[in-house]
This record gives C-alpha cells, structure tokens and sequence, in this order.
C-alpha cells in the first residue's frame, strides 16, 4: 500500500525544533498552532493511499516496485507528463491548491536534479553518486521535503560573503571526512514544519568569494542544530473552521531555519563549494522546469476554486445579470483560463531531455510572469464583486448561537439566493481566500515565491527564442533596399 496519513503522522512525531511565540514546540501534529495544517497534509497521502485513486495518483518504484507519489516519476513521453500531472492536479484540488509546498512540490526539483545527473555527474562524480542514491531514499519511502533555497534579507547591494555579520547566510563552516558543517540562516522554509527531510541551497547569484555559500544539501528536520522559528500562526488564530475555513486547515506554515553547527554527511551534499554547480543545478538540469511546473498546475487549481468564489458572490448578491459584471467575470474566467492553456502548451511544446520528456521552458518561463500579476487581479476582482459584504458578517459562529444576534443575522443577512447561514458562511470563505491574514499571505506567496519580478522576468528574457524573432525582421529587410525602391520609382514612372 502507498503511504497514508497514519504513516505520514507518525513521521513527524520526531525531536525537530520549531519554536513559535517564544516555546519550543513538543509535537507538532498536535499543536494548536500547526495541526491543521499538518491533518492536511496527512489527508494528502490518505488520498493517494485509498483504493480508487492508487492507479492515478502513484506508480510503480522502479527500484523496489512498491507504489510511490507519481510525482516521483520522471516522465519519458507527452502521455507519462500528462498523466503525472493529472496526479499533481488532484492532490492541489484536495487543498483549493492553498498547500503551495505540497509534497510534490520538492519531489519535483528533486526529479529535475536527478534528470540532469549528468551535469553533476560531469563536475564532481562522487556528489552525482549521493545524488542519485538520495533519490532513490526520497523516492521509495515517498518522502515530503521542503527547501530553502534564498537568504535572509539584509543588505541586498552585498553579496552572501559581503554581509557585515558573515555567519548570517548559511555556508559550510568546516568538513571532516564524515561530512561538512553548516552554519547561519535561509529565510524561509514553506511547509518545512509539515515535511520529513529539507534541502538546503541557493538560487540567487553568487560571486568570487561566495564558495563556502555555494553548497546543496539536504538533511532530515530533526537534525540537531537545525532550528525553524515560525512566524505567527494564522491556524492557531483562527476562532473556528467556520470562521476561518482555509487558515484552520491549510496553514502551510513558513518559517526562519537557522543552522547552528549543523553536521551533514558526505552522502547528503550534492554541491560542494561549487559556485558553477550552484546556478547550473537549476538550469542545465530541469530542476528549474519541473518545480516551478508543479506550481502552474497547482496554481489552475487555486484560481478555479477563485473564479468560483468570485461567481458565487456575484450570484448571491443577484448582480450576475448587470453587463459590467457579466464583463469583469468574464475577463477573470479568461485570464484563469489562461493559465490553463499555458500548462497545456508547456506539455504540448515540450522537449527531449535526454531520455526524459519536460514541459517547454520559455512557456514556463511566460506562465511564471504571467501568474504573478494574474493572482492579484483574481484577488482583487473578488474583493470589488464582494463590495462590503465581505466585511458586514457576524463577529464569530458564537453569534449564530445567541438568539438576540441569531436574529439580527437572520434579519441583516440576506440574499435571494440563500439563507443568512450560508451568506454568511460563503462570506467568510471569500474573506479568508483574499482579506484575512492568511489570504494576504496567500498574496504576498503568489507574487514571491518563484523570485520577484525582476528574477521571473529576467528567466524569461534568457529563455525566450529571440533568434527567431530577430530573424524574422532581418528576413523581411532582406527583401528590399534602397536600389529597390529605385527600380520601383523607375516602373512607376
Ligand atoms: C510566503 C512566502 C513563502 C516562501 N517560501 C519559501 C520557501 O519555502 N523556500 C525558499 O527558499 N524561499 C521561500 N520564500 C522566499 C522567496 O523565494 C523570496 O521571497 C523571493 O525569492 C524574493 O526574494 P526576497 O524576498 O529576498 O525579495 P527581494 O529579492 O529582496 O525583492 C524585493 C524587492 O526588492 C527589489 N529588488 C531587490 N533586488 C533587486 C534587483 N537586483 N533589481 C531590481 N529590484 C530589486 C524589487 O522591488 C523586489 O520586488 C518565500 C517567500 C514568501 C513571501
């Protein structure tokens, strides 16, 4: 049987250290801050483990045989990409595609590293040999991972090795014949609380000087010396389920991971002080492709579930008929069904890769701009179709309880669509996707978590085919010049 919740639970029950507003957390599946979050993430494996979705959401190990994550699968035609992404579509539509860092997500940088062992192979033998060995464990114990993979923000004009304070950013601090010693920070890790194993690198540019900062490693959560502080709870504030549907359950968390003295064995570091292996991991492998790629298909998931929130106020509040409304809708429904497309035409348009088929890269590239300004017009198309109904609801659940406010609801809360109980509870969904803490996280996510603007922007600059554009315009002057124009002018005459 694949792995389930129950095994996924147990997991976690280990001595990581999480600390949130000031404590140390004893277990994290029972916190009131995480568990939530961490009965999704549970869920998860309970659905690809029950017995209808075996088939569609795992494959075979081709090492053991034992059913694993079909994200583990590193696809070698159109067909195995499609059905792997039909497996990532229907674990993000368990979460309304909230959970950004959903096990398949790392699995997927994971498979991307793995198809390009070559390159690491090409560099240092012994690193692609951990490499490739670690995947192999990852893979068939079918393992949830987290990364970080960016610095802590200080002084962005100076390189890691630059800053004042030189242990702020994680580097190797020293190595032994057993392994290498980390110390510092990485300043975010999604989901690191809900995961097994984290790895540990960089994808912002290094310099000369910056080699102790140019590592990749990876190493269980419960490591000793590996600290994650995390920042404030919006499970743990949520007042109820009704009140606050998405933060009670899809709280993925983030979180400060601090390493102090971390030791990590030879056969878990896959880039050693290597600043060329610490940019050509993402690029000349498809570790880059495949991860940002499951974040697409998790993202259609999230703006369907949108669309429909921003549909359903518009019914509910019976301005669906008004033409401005009916245009705003449909302006949304087609950037949402944009994206769509865009996943498609990266699978359609996608290339050899070696022995593996990958989704195109410049349409990758195109989806990840495309997206970072798509969410916030979905967000805030829901936020003007809601006008102040979003905010007009009762304080809490409890005022349904009391008969003196139960009637003031009863009364206020109207539709002609709907009774109050579920005007109201439709409306404090709406919030909770685009205005309470959470959704603002959900924001600030959707618009970072690939690199900002100027990084997404700058990839699909490097990767989009400017030879044929160019081309195109060289040809076309090819086809006249000034003894042209001449012999024209002569004819007319
Ligand atoms: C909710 C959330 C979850 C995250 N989860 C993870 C995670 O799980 N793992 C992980 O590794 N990381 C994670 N991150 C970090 C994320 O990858 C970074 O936020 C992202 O790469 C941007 O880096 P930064 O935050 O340092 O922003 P910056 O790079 O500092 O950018 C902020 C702004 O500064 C300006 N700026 C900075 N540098 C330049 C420049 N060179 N040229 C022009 N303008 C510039 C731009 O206006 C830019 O928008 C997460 C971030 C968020 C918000």
């Amino acid at each position: 049987m694949p792995k389930n919740g129950a095994a996924h639970l147990a997991s976690l029950q280990d001595d990581r250290c999480v600390f949130i507003d000031g404590k140390r957390v004893e277990n994290v599946t029972t916190d009131p801050a995480f568990r939530g979050a961490v009965a999704s993430a549970c869920a998860l494996y309970d659905y690809q483990a029950a017995p209808e979705n075996i088939e569609t959401m795992t494959f075979a190990s081709p090492k053991t045989g034992a059913r694993v994550n079909k994200s583990w699968m590193m696809p070698t035609s159109h067909a195995e990409l499609v059905a792997r992404r039909v497996s990532i579509e229907r674990w993000s539509a368990q979460t309304c595609g909230m959970l950004g860092r959903s096990p398949d997500h790392v699995a997927s940088t994971f498979v991307g590293f793995r198809m390009g062992l070559d390159v690491f192979g090409a560099n240092d033998p012994k690193r692609a040999a951990a490499l490739a060995d670690y995947f192999d464990y990852i893979r068939d114990n079918d393992m949830f991972l987290s990364y970080v993979i960016v610095n802590p923000q200080a002084d962005k004009a100076k390189s890691a090795s630059g800053q004042p304070d030189k242990n702020l950013v994680a580097s190797i601090v020293d190595e032994d014949a057993e392994g290498v010693t980390i110390r510092g920070a990485k300043m975010l890790a999604t989901s690191g609380i809900l995961a097994n194993e984290i790895m540990v690198s960089g994808f912002q540019a290094l310099q000369q000087g910056d080699e102790d900062y140019a590592f990749t490693v990876a190493m269980p959560l419960a490591t000793r010396g590996l600290k994650l502080l995390s920042r404030r709870s919006y499970e743990g504030a949520a007042t109820s389920t009704f009140d606050y549907p998405l933060s009670a359950r899809f709280d993925e968390n983030d979180a400060v991971v601090v390493f102090d003295d971390v030791k990590v064995p030879w056969e878990r570091v896959f880039v050693y002080r290597d600043l060329k292996m610490a940019q050509a991991q993402w690029h000349q492998t498809r570790a880059h492709v495949m991860q940002n790629y499951q974040s697409m298909i998790r993202l259609t998931q999230k703006l369907h579930f949108l669309l429909g929130l921003a549909r359903k106020i518009a019914d509910l509040n019976n301005i669906i008929t008004y033409p401005q409304v009916r245009e705003q809708l449909g302006l949304i429904a087609a950037k949402v069904a944009n994206m769509d497309a865009l996943v498609i035409a990266m699978e359609a348009k996608g290339e050899q890769f070696g022995q593996y088929f990958v989704p195109d890269r410049s349409l990758l590239c195109t989806a990840q701009v495309v997206a970072q300004t798509t969410y916030p017009e979905i967000v805030e198309a829901i936020r003007l179709l809601s006008g102040g109904g979003m905010i007009m609801v009762p304080s809490s659940h409890l005022d349904f309880a009391a008969d003196e406010t139960a009637d003031i609801i009863a009364r206020t809360q109207r539709s002609p669509v709907a009774g109050s109980h579920d005007r109201v509870k439709l409306m404090k969904l709406a919030w909770d996707a685009v205005g309470s803490e959470f959704g603002s996280r959900h924001l600030q996510y959707e618009m970072f978590y690939s690199g900002a603007q100027f990084v997404t922007r700058g990839n699909s600059f490097r990767f989009f085919d400017w030879d044929n554009a160019k081309t195109r315009v060289d040809d076309f002057m090819a086809s006249y010049d000034l003894d042209v124009e001449n012999k024209l002018n002569v004819a007319a005459e």
